[in-house]
């Protein structure tokens, strides 16, 4: 981890980007170098190789990791992500990305993420259970309700949430529904919780474009992928009135000029499993996604959708991150030139762990709310987040990316300063 030179260059190692944006940010805001050199490790970082029974009798051998960037405001916060993909440094990225998400809407977390390199697609339910389970197990040193709350991300869910939960309960021997987030409704979930992250994306882009003279309402809007993050928000963006005009998922494309029924293709996706096949909606070629005109283009699959290569092409007015990582450094310099503005992840994606910071909070008091409770407090977190990065931006002059990190790193480095260095 050698990063005493870090220049903003194209590349796809997320933690060698996250980097970038720290150097962006520190040299904008003359962040105090000791505090800039805490920030650009993380904190603590568990790799576990572990066994897991196969449904067939073999024994295959899994690689997971738990990284906890920094603590400065809290326990470590932050979801679970099975990839075949994964690696350290993208966790690490992913879990300094989660101590700024986190100061940028003001709860009490560090940043944290977890991960194990398998594709849960080709897993029988079975063996998803027993990976979860011994992956909790191997990380378990780290997990507690004050300690380390995990959460879903790509590739997780609610009943793994409920799997690592059940786990650690057993190992300490009783009930423990505080130490994670995402988990269902039966064992002590937030209501709100599986949509928080869309419902916040489209927050966020309303605020975006009320701020320019704009408005959702007959917006244009692409949604690349269609899972947790993008069907909610396509779903509220149809709901508000928007024409969502083009989404996608791992399979590929669907284009309608008119808007495309998101409630009917959700009904049809629950049904079939894919988008592809959808009536109410002509298939295009994923190459020619991203650069669908629209006004507001929202990335929530993967990181590094939105490169050097493409970003010339992108017709939208507004990039609003549903995804972490989705836009390089590199790309944002040629948006920004060509006058599109990101509205970036650590803002943009906050509603998740937004929401997943009331879980916890209704875990550990055993008392619940409501729906609307729920959402009229995360609207308000989000709405005064978007205000205040956007004060932020126009008291810095700089693009919301910086803005959204100077917010951040403040918060951060107030609680580094505050808390002294021990001893
Ligand atoms: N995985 C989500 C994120 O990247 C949620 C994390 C959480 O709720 O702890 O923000």
């Amino acid at each position: 981890m050698d990063d005493s030179s870090t220049k903003i260059t194209e590349t796809t190692n997320s933690f060698e980007i996250a980097k970038q944006q720290l150097q962006i940010v520190a040299d904008a805001m003359d962040l105090n170098p000791g505090v800039h050199e805490i920030l650009k490790r993380p904190q603590r970082e568990l790799t576990v190789n572990f066994p897991v029974k196969m449904d067939d009798g073999s024994i295959q051998e899994f690689t997971g990791y738990r990284v906890h960037h920094n603590l400065a405001r809290g326990p470590a916060k932050g979801g679970i992500r099975f990839h075949p993909e994964t690696e350290i440094d993208e966790v690490r990225a992913l879990a300094l990305w989660m101590t700024i998400k986190c100061a940028v809407v003001n709860i009490p977390f560090g940043g944290a993420k977890g991960g194990v390199a398998c594709d849960p697609q080709k897993l029988s339910s079975g063996e998803l259970e027993r990976l979860t389970r011994r992956y909790t197990s191997e990380i378990s040193i780290l997990l507690g309700p004050d300690k380390d709350i995990p959460a879903p991300d790509v590739g997780t869910n609610g009943q793994i949430m409920a799997w690592l939960m059940d786990t650690y309960s057993q190992q300490v021997g009783h009930t423990v529904p505080a130490v994670v987030t995402g988990k269902p409704l039966a064992i002590g979930g937030s209501e709100g919780r599986v949509e928080a992250t869309g419902r916040g994306v489209v927050t966020v882009a309303r605020e975006a474009l009320l701020a320019s003279g704009g408005q959702l309402p007959d917006s244009r809007i692409v949604v690349q992928g269609f899972g947790n993050v993008g069907g909610a928000a396509a779903a509220l963006f149809f709901r508000s009135g928007a024409k969502v005009i083009a989404v996608s998922d791992v399979n590929g494309a669907l284009f309608n000029p008119k808007g495309i029924d998101i409630l009917a293709l959700q009904a049809y996706q629950r049904e079939t499993k894919t988008l592809i096949g959808f009536p109410g909606a002509e298939p295009i070629p994923t190459e020619d996604f991203l650069t669908t005109p629209c006004d507001l283009l929202i990335p929530a699959a993967l990181q590094n959708q939105i490169t050097a290569a493409n970003a010339p092409h992108i017709k939208a007015r507004f990039v609003i991150e549903g995804a972490n990582g989705p836009t390089t450094p590199p790309a944002d310099i040629i948006l920004r030139e060509n006058g599109v503005t990101v509205v970036p992840d650590v803002l943009a994606n906050a509603g998740g762990v937004t929401v997943s910071y009331f879980e916890w909070v209704q875990s550990l008091q055993s008392f619940f709310w409501s729906e609307n409770e729920v959402n009229s407090k995360l609207e308000s977190i989000m709405v005064k987040a978007f205000q205040q990065v956007q004060a932020a931006a126009k008291r810095h002059s700089c693009d919301l990316r910086t803005a959204a990190y100077i917010v951040g790193v403040s918060r951060v480095a107030d609680a580094i300063q505050a808390r002294g260095i021990y001893p």
